[in-house]
């Protein structure tokens, strides 16, 4: 007998999930479980969401294979308006139908209203979860839960024994010698054993890895039951970041010789090794001396170059040496006199020796010397792990000796165009097409801060197609990213290929910017290893917007970077600017007038996204705020954050 059974409670419902309608039904449903007449039962999940095919499946598809509930009751959706799709999405996510359990219900509700004859209800299980569609009213939806209440506990029951005879199957199997149940895939024997549920899931990636011109599930047929609006939350664009951020993994380490390391994070501290100088060393050009002799007359009893060993002879009262830059001061020499603080007094060998000289200044103890370790003590840590290695890391570097460093890997990352009208710039342009612009943007934009680029190409509108390229992508890249297809036409199709080819996870799909406002961020699993997906405006403008935004952070914190947002200055407005609803990122050069406190922003212009020619000579992302009733129009020398570009 099962012990408590874990159960979601998922309301599909447009008007409620904007807050238009109060759900009652889910609460209601909620309620019939805690009171535990029915079934020993306990609500884990409880959502309410909109009409919507994919965020349904998502949402079930989590439901069952990350949080293992064992029973979900879905709450609306299941009648004949446009908008219902609930048994369409069950479906999609069930392995194995349960057409008894939607009987009994149509055939119980038939006795209480004829108007039972037009529910649509879809039953099925998916892994060890038991998915049922309830209907959307109160009380529909209590009654058709009563009418399958008696066969749930058993349900639930049989779907964990299930598991163990399909063990049990797999083990007979085995020991026979006989090649296990799923032989069309290429699993080994030692793959088959325990057959659990999380197995359950690389049998069906092994499926899909294997068929090259496999299908893709995604069915955008239905033009006009896509969404009008998109389903999933605004975020801000702080937000994104954020989670963008969160999702991102350091790469793997690696030991690189230095001369390799150049554009790596270091993945240690390095601390020195020796004190920096390593000799007390000269500031200046001019002569050694002991400070207590004052000024006056010297004898110079030799000189030290720099190079030369530090152990000569000492220098005492009333004598000097002479001593370059850099070069080791002598023992016995406390102070250094520049030489132009000096006179020349008695000279030998024709100019080629000085014998005797005068200090004109009085010198103090420790005159232009660097003391031993001054720079750089020995043991201290000179650089930290999550540093990007530039020109001066790399000196420090050198300096301390270092001849081998752990640095993090880069990511690799796949850049793909996506539409229709698009074609590769070589080509003759065709009738109603365009050439692609995003995809050398975008590699470009990688190239320039040494991430590993792969061009993944132009994928035309249409899922297989995109399901076949963004497989080869994954395979090879930790990271896609790719123009286009997320706006909301109906052959925008990224995120439905993504959540029904690949299970993957919306993260977000609108942030609340100008532009780049459907900028999508999803993650999925492949070959056992997580994949991160980018999908930004196809406007060349938003994709370079969003880029700034979202790509190179991530990229920067996948490269073990500890600062991965962009660089933040301020900067005044050359001119008034009208403010858009949302935040907008507005395009501009900078120009410091000498003497000003901050640089100017000059707008390069009409800024509407589509107008790359506005990006070309831009130096920053101006972010404008979001206009109020207040305020419409920012006025000229208002300063405004500025985040610069090209760093
Ligand atoms: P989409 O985001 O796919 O709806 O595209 C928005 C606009 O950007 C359309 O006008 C596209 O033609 C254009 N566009 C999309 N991708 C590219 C690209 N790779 N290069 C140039 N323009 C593009
Ligand atoms: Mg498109």
């Amino acid at each position: 007998m099962a012990e408590v059974i874990h159960v979601g409670v998922l309301t599909v419902s447009d008007r409620c999930s904007q807050g238009e309608a109060v759900d009652e039904s889910g609460a209601n449903l909620q309620n019939l479980i805690a009171v535990g007449e029915l079934f020993r039962g306990k609500v884990s999940k409880y959502m309410c969401i909109a009409d919507d095919l994919l965020l349904i499946k998502e949402t079930l598809i989590k439901w069952c294979d990350e949080m293992k509930l064992q029973l979900i009751l879905t709450t609306g959706g299941t009648g004949f308006a446009l908008r219902d799709v609930t048994p369409e999405a069950v479906k999609k996510v069930i392995e194995r139908e349960a057409p008894g359990l939607s009987t009994r219900m149509v055939t119980e509700s038939l006795k209480v209203t004829p108007l039972a004859m037009l529910s649509r209800p879809v039953c099925g299980c998916r892994g060890q979860t038991l998915i049922v569609t309830l209907p959307g009213s109160k009380k529909g939806s209590e009654e058709c839960l009563r009418f399958i209440a008696p066969g749930i506990s058993h349900a639930v029951d049989l779907l964990m024994g299930w598991k163990m005879q399909v063990e049990k199957t797999h083990a007979a199997l085995q020991a026979e010698g006989i090649k296990c149940g799923h032989s069309q895939h290429q699993h080994n024997h030692s793959h088959c054993r325990g057959y659990s549920h999380h197995h359950h899931h690389h049998h069906h990636h092994h499926q899909k890895e294997k068929a090259s011109n496999e299908e893709s599930k995604a069915d955008i047929s239905r033009v006009s039951r896509r969404p009008r609006k998109s389903p999933y939350p605004m975020i801000s664009v702080s937000e994104a970041t954020e989670i963008v951020l969160s999702n991102a993994e350091k790469c793997a380490t690696k030991t690189l010789a230095i001369q390799d390391a150049l554009g790596f994070v270091l993945s240690q501290d390095i601390f020195a090794k020796d004190p920096h100088p390593p000799f007390p060393a000269s500031i200046k050009d001019g002569y050694a001396v002991l400070a207590s002799d004052g000024t006056g007359l010297r004898t110079v009893v030799g000189d030290s170059t720099a190079g030369c060993s530090p152990e000569m002879s000492h220098v005492r009262s009333g004598m000097c040496m002479r001593v370059n830059t850099g070069a080791p001061v002598p023992p016995g020499a406390d102070a250094v006199v520049q030489v132009e603080d000096t006179d020349l007094v008695k000279e030998a060998d024709d100019g080629r020796i000085e014998v005797e000289i005068k200090i004109l200044k009085m010198p103090y103890q420790g005159q232009d010397i660097r003391p031993v370790g001054s720079d750089i003590p020995v043991g201290e840590k000179v650089l930290s792990s999550g540093t990007f290695l530039g020109p001066s890391e790399m000196g420090l570097l050198a300096t301390v000796g270092v001849t081998d460093v752990m640095v993090a890997s880069k990511p690799v990352v796949a850049v793909l165009s996506t539409g229709n009208e698009l074609q590769e710039p070589g080509q003759p342009l065709q009738k109603g097409h365009i050439r692609d612009s995003n995809k050398m943007t975008l590699i470009s934009l990688l190239r320039q801060f040494g991430y590993p680029v792969i061009d993944a190409g132009i994928a035309k509108d249409d899922p297989t197609t995109l399901l076949t390229i963004l497989k080869g992508a994954f395979s090879q890249a930790d990271v896609l990213v790719s123009t286009g297809g997320v706006s909301m036409g109906e052959r925008d199709i990224l995120r439905p290929v993504l959540v029904s080819d690949f299970n993957a996870e919306i993260h977000f799909a609108q942030v609340f910017m100008k532009p780049g406002k459907p900028t999508t961020f999803a993650s999925c699993q492949f070959n056992g290893k997580k994949k991160l997906i980018l999908g930004l405006p196809g406007n060349p403008v938003s994709a370079i917007v969003t880029s700034t935004l979202y790509l190179l952070p991530l990229c920067r914190k996948m490269s073990g970077r500890t600062v991965c947002e962009n660089t933040c200055i301020k900067a005044k407005l050359s001119e008034d600017i009208q403010l858009d609803p949302r935040p907008e990122y507005h395009r501009v050069t900078l120009f410091w007038n000498p003497g000003a406190e901050l640089p100017v922003a000059h707008s390069t212009g009409n800024q509407i996204s589509s107008r790359l020619l506005s990006m070309a000579s831009a130096q920053a992302l101006l972010k404008l705020p979001p206009a109020t009733t207040e305020l419409k129009i920012l006025p000229v020398n208002s300063v405004v954050d500025a985040l610069l570009l090209g760093m």
